[in-house]
């Protein structure tokens, strides 16, 4: 944690500084979670501000970084950036307001509050690449999802509704030792599987329904992500087909999967898969996104991604099928990248299940 303050300092031009106020960056550099805090990072001086309710556990945590219990923020960076010499400030364009760009501005006389992106796309780059640690706290969030999957292919049946199911999902991962959910789950069924990111409803799930169940748990601040489809009782052959093409489009993506590819290039053997099958415009999303202290971060693995993979980058990779009003299937496992392939975290079985 101490080599990615350092890799930022180094990084600043002379008598400039960087505020970190995103919730995902401050835990990214500190190792910190909190609600409120920020960072200023000069070539010199590091220090990690934050109020009353988090100082106590802050100083515990965090060992590379001075903790500060901040009471006026204002004044606080003012005073950071008079020491330090400061004439440009750097903040994170991504997630800066307009109006807190405004206060900014207004407050720090003197000093040049930029709105260039220069350490979005640095801290971007550096989080993209995950070390072997936030590696294996992903691995058992997703240990976690796949315990969950086998847990619900038991409590799956007809009558029971989506938001039950959902339900049940979330209290057990959270039962395992979750930290909350990645994300708020979908579970869709019937011809609410055809819209990707529906919501869980009160509709009960019949026979011939595919049953789609989008969801992950999270561990030490690293989330999980994953996705399959099953089916009540029987399918018709053109849900088996859809099914079937789904399968082969994310089996030959997995196979191909690598450092060094372009990732357009990856969507690109699943999307030619789905087209050859008649399914063109059926699968309006990416084939993928990486995965860490966000659920969705970069690169992702889209027509339009021309990022190259990297060892160490986490990505979800996962084809679907959506025939609109009528139903779909997705199928997502997720990996991370090494030299010759990627190891695929995702264990549960993905043949049809019919239950
Ligand atoms: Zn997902
Ligand atoms: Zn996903």
């Amino acid at each position: 944690m101490q080599n990615r303050l350092h890799a930022i300092q180094a990084a600043l031009p002379p008598h400039s500084a960087l505020l970190v106020e995103s919730a995902a960056n401050r835990f990214y550099l500190t190792g910190f979670r909190s609600s409120a805090g920020f960072i200023l990072l000069s070539r010199d001086k590091a220090a990690f501000y934050v109020d009353f309710r988090y100082t106590e556990k802050a100083k515990h945590t965090i060992r590379h970084c001075p903790v500060y219990r901040s009471e006026r923020p204002m004044q606080e960076i003012r005073t950071f950036l008079t020491e330090q010499g400061i004439t440009t400030l750097f903040v994170e364009t991504d997630s800066t307001s307009v109006a807190r760009m405004r206060t900014l501005r207004d407050a720090l006389d003197g000093v040049t509050v930029t709105d260039e992106d220069t350490f979005d796309r640095l801290i971007e780059q550096m989080r993209q690449v995950k070390a072997p640690a936030e590696i294996a706290a992903v691995r058992q969030a997703q240990r976690l999802t796949d315990d969950t999957f086998s847990y619900i292919l038991d409590r799956i049946a007809a009558g029971r509704t989506e938001r039950e199911i959902m339900l049940d999902m979330e209290y057990y991962i959270r039962r395992l030792g979750s930290d909350g959910v990645a994300f708020d789950f979908i579970v869709v069924s019937g011809k609410n599987s055809s819209v990707p990111h529906g919501t869980p409803t009160d509709k009960p799930l019949e026979t011939g329904d595919f049953v789609t169940m989008d969801f992950g748990g999270a561990v030490d601040g690293y989330r999980a992500d994953m996705t399959r489809t099953v089916a009540i009782g029987a399918v018709s052959e053109e849900q088996r087909r859809v099914y079937d093409t789904v399968l082969t489009a994310q089996k030959a993506a997995l196979t191909a999967i690598r450092a060094d590819l372009v990732c357009k290039d990856v969507d690109k053997i699943a999307r030619d898969i789905i087209n050859a099958a008649g399914y063109e415009g059926c699968f309006g999303h990416g084939l993928g996104h990486s995965v860490g202290i966000e659920i969705h971060e970069t690169p992702s693995l889209s027509p339009r991604c021309d990022a190259t993979l990297k060892p160490g980058v986490v990505m979800t990779v996962e084809p679907g099928i959506y025939l609109e009003g009528r139903f779909g299937v997705r199928i997502e496992d997720m990996v991370v990248i090494t030299e010759n392939g990627c190891e695929n975290f995702t264990k549960s079985r993905k043949d049809l299940i019919l239950l």
